[in-house]
């Protein structure tokens, strides 16, 4: 039986540092991106892809911004919306494309707009930590937490920025139809962005929130709700190091997750990038994954295989 993957692709498959993010860039990296994908269903794995969005929807909320004084603008969780289907056209059409010239026969790829439950009672609710959105001037971020229910704080000497909270992941609300699809042989794109976080009301009903969810931590729900034997995160750096940026500093091949939680507890990994990664690849090892593994994007076959990359088992 061919194995299970769910592969988290980081900012970098989409766009690269330094670029602007014209279309015709981002669908480039998505190519190159796609090609790297490909070549782990062609070895025989049953891939499912999210990605990260943090770039894509930053540039949707300015122009929400901008647009207001014409046309009304758009609350978090519909731009969270918006720039799935964005991306998530970009790696259908890149897929299928490839799919077509590698001359691998395959159904065409799906994207899943998908809402993520969280905890209406989250702690992360209480303290907005997510930097999201324009810059904006302090008198104008003053003006902003005075008409509305928002925080601002000084973004490290840039400007004043918008802070919303970042609760955690339970479930996957379309995780029955995004299998169903995965059963069916379709390559499926799914919870984009971390998802759209939405919470439950006392009637059962969902609805959306202005929030972030980390996209490394909804990709583990996504691999536990779809049962995927591995979790694979990619991103721009080839392992997890420990004493990270010190002339100590090792890179990490394959880690019991036991040993991983110590480094993690030793204070090894930070909070915005590195943190959230080894959270995931702990929790879906706990939950009963096989492997998770965190490696470079133009590896991603050999991390799959075990010979590249920071491979976590239990
Ligand atoms: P992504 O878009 O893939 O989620 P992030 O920027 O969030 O990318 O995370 C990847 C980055 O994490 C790397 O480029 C690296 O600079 C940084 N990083 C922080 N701590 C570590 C660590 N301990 N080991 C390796 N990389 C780390
Ligand atoms: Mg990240």
């Amino acid at each position: 039986m061919s194995k299970r993957v769910v592969v988290a692709l980081g900012g970098n498959a989409i766009l690269q540092r330094g670029q602007r993010g014209t279309a015709a860039e981002q669908m480039e990296n998505v190519r190159m991106t796609a090609e790297q994908v490909v070549r782990m269903i062609d070895a025989g794995y049953e891939v499912i892809l999210t990605h990260g969005n943090g770039p894509q929807v930053g540039t949707i909320l300015i122009q929400n911004e901008l647009g207001a004084r014409q046309v009304p603008a758009m609350p978090m969780d519909v731009c969270g919306a918006e720039s799935q289907g964005f991306i998530g056209y970009l790696f259908c059409q890149a897929l299928a494309n490839c799919f077509l010239s590698r001359g691998v026969l395959k159904s065409s790829p799906v994207c899943v707009v998908t809402q993520v439950e969280v905890d209406a009672e989250d702690p992360a609710f209480l303290n907005p930590t997510k930097p999201v959105g324009p810059f904006f001037t302090e008198d104008e971020a003053r003006r902003r937490m005075g008409e509305r229910n928002e925080t601002w704080i000084e973004d490290a000497g840039r400007g004043w920025r918008r802070v919303v909270p970042s609760p955690d992941p339970k479930q996957i609300v379309e995780k029955e139809a995004v299998t169903a699809l995965v059963e069916k042989g379709y390559v499926v794109i799914a919870s984009g962005g971390g998802g759209i976080p939405v919470v439950k009301g006392k009637d059962g009903g969902l609805s959306g929130i202005e929030a972030v969810i980390d996209k490394d931590l909804a990709a583990e729900r996504l691999a536990h709700d779809v049962n995927a034997d591995i979790l694979l995160i990619l991103t721009d750096v080839p392992n997890v190091l420990i004493n990270y940026r010190q002339s100590s500093e090792k890179a990490l091949g394959q880690v019991k997750s036991g040993d991983l939680e110590k480094f993690r507890e030793e204070g090894h990994f930070r909070a915005g990038s590195m943190g959230p990664k080894v959270e995931a690849t702990l929790r879906f090892v706990k939950n009963g994954g096989s492997r998770a593994v965190i490696a470079r994007l133009d590896e991603a076959l050999e991390a799959l295989e075990g010979t590249r990359g920071t491979q976590v088992v239990r």
